[in-house]
């Protein structure tokens, strides 16, 4: 914390030095504050109670934010803006900071809680996995943990966790053993064998096309979090990328990535998959996935505010900048564009209306260009219930994650909901059956990219609902291939 503010302090010098006499007076403020014990110490404070560097400061900071903003003084509201400025520029010298940090091979980290974005910084390429007092299974964090074989551990609550020392982490059964005895870690070796040779007869299935036992062919799709995924990945493994979440981009600690960054990205996965299709979701930013500086403060629960198409239709210049590199890749592949959270068909008209008015631009220019379908997650229960009401969107692909959370009321960060947290709940697949139905009568087709569809125990039930295409993360392709083998939808029991 200490180090990210000296960090920031010496940015904001730097920049002082470019500045006029005017404009220097307001970063002179700036660095006045944060080297102001009172701005500093609430963080310290709570970082001292085991509260994560980057929580602790968005907080710390948020509280002070309100007060500002709640002033009546006029001063101290204009000020309010100084210190979100200040907030972001430590959080964004907190995640540089901690790209840098090297952890010893096969570490597992504990703590309260981790955000994806410093998740996604962490390099996990020695070992090593997460064993987190607060979380979910159904996390952001949880999802980017399975798709890259992080062990992960959650909802640890009070449990005795040692500052070093040896622990067992048990990802599969959510298991972590502080101190082991032989016994415990002779016990630990035989489970770890045991699911070793069953991880090696699934990876069997990972070339094959995927079939039931009755010889219904289903597309296997792969969900993308970061391009860098794909270096290690066959192509012809799956049948295309059945979810982009653009969001790896917005992450970085460069700040917002600008036309180019987002067009070289895209043509990179769309080249990776050849004619195979790639979908790719613009920004899905918001939830338990705030982007500093772009999504929204203090909202009392951000999984209903402003997050997904919701958050990029109030952004127009950032949703504008996003549809324009969508829009000058979609020459390089076989692109298809998906839209977050969508709840009224009206936010679809708005979106494609500012693809168009994306795409006249770029013609107008003379930038090459091509129109891409525009189609819609449904993750929210409104477009699962009534799919009819936006035939607009080109095709459907069931956000699982988002919407069990909103079907049972049960937060998918929250590790004490996390039971009722069930995307197997027959009230789904009564919900994704009559989807299916409904979007047939309208003949659009319908995928799902959450991740029950990367879950052995859950590719039945979804299979007999109807769907025909799946979108997995990249680990899953061999187990979800081997669960679609074993069902036999002909025989209901099977
Ligand atoms: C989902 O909600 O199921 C989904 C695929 O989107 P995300 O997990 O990124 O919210
Ligand atoms: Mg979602």
């Amino acid at each position: 914390m200490r180090g990210a503010i000296t960090a920031a302090t010496q940015d904001l010098a730097g920049l002082m030095d470019q500045l006029d006499e005017e404009t220097a007076g307001i970063i002179e403020f700036q660095i006045a504050m944060l080297e102001d014990d009172a701005l500093v110490e609430p963080a310290l404070f709570s970082i001292r109670e085991g509260i994560a560097a980057e929580a602790a400061w968005q907080a710390a900071l948020d509280a002070q934010v309100a007060d500002y903003e709640a002033a009546e003084d006029e001063y101290f509201q204009a000020r309010a803006s100084d210190l979100k400025d200040l907030r972001d520029r430590v959080l964004r010298n907190l995640r540089g900071a901690s790209c840098v940090q090297a952890l010893p091979d096969g570490a597992v980290l504990a703590g309260h809680e981790i955000t994806p974005s410093r998740f996604l910084e962490t390099d996990w390429s020695r070992g090593g996995g997460l064993a987190l007092r607060q979380g979910s299974p159904s996390s952001h964090v949880a999802m980017l943990a399975r798709a890259r074989g992080v062990p992960m551990v959650v909802g640890l609550g009070d449990a005795d966790l040692p500052e070093t020392g040896e622990v067992l982490l048990d990802g599969d059964d959510g298991i972590l053993i502080v101190d082991p005895d032989d016994q415990e870690r002779n016990a630990f070796t035989r489970r770890q064998q045991a699911a070793s040779s069953n991880r090696q007869l699934e990876e069997s299935y990972r070339g094959k096309p995927a079939v039931t036992g009755d010889g219904t062919a289903i597309a296997v799709m792969i969900n993308v979090a970061d391009p860098d995924e794909l270096d290690d990945l066959d192509p012809a493994d799956c049948d295309g990328i059945g979810l982009v979440r653009s969001e790896f981009l917005f992450h970085g600690p460069g700040g917002l990535p600008d036309e180019e960054q987002q067009y070289l990205a895209y043509s990179r996965i769309l080249r990776w998959a050849g004619d195979k299709p790639v979908v790719i979701r613009t920004l899905d930013a918001g939830g338990d996935k705030p982007i500093a500086g772009l999504t929204a403060d203090n909202e009392s629960n951000p999984f209903l505010g402003l997050r997904g198409l919701r958050l990029s239709l109030a952004r127009l210049e950032v949703f504008r900048v996003q549809l324009r590199a969508l829009a000058r890749s979609a020459p390089e592949g076989n692109l298809k564009i998906m839209l977050p959270m969508v709840t009224r068909p009206e936010e679809l008209t708005k979106a494609k209306r500012l693809y168009e008015e994306a795409l006249v631009a770029l013609r107008a220019e003379g930038v090459a260009c091509g129109e891409a379908p525009l189609g819609m997650m449904v993750e929210v229960p409104a477009a699962a219930i009534a799919p009819e009401l936006f035939a607009e969107a080109a095709f459907f692909s069931i956000g699982s994650n988002d919407l069990t959370q909103y079907v049972t009321a049960a937060g998918r960060d929250i590790a004490a909901v996390a039971d009722l947290n069930d995307s197997a709940h027959p009230a789904m697949l009564k919900l994704i059956r009559s989807l299916i139905e409904g979007a047939a009568a309208i003949e659009r087709d319908v995928s799902l990219c959450g991740d029950a569809g990367g879950e052995p125990s859950e590719i039945p039930g979804l299979l007999r609902c109807g769907l025909r295409s799946l979108s997995v993360a990249p680990l899953a392709l061999g187990r979800a291939k081997a669960a679609i083998a074993e069902t036999d939808l002909a025989n209901a029991h099977a």
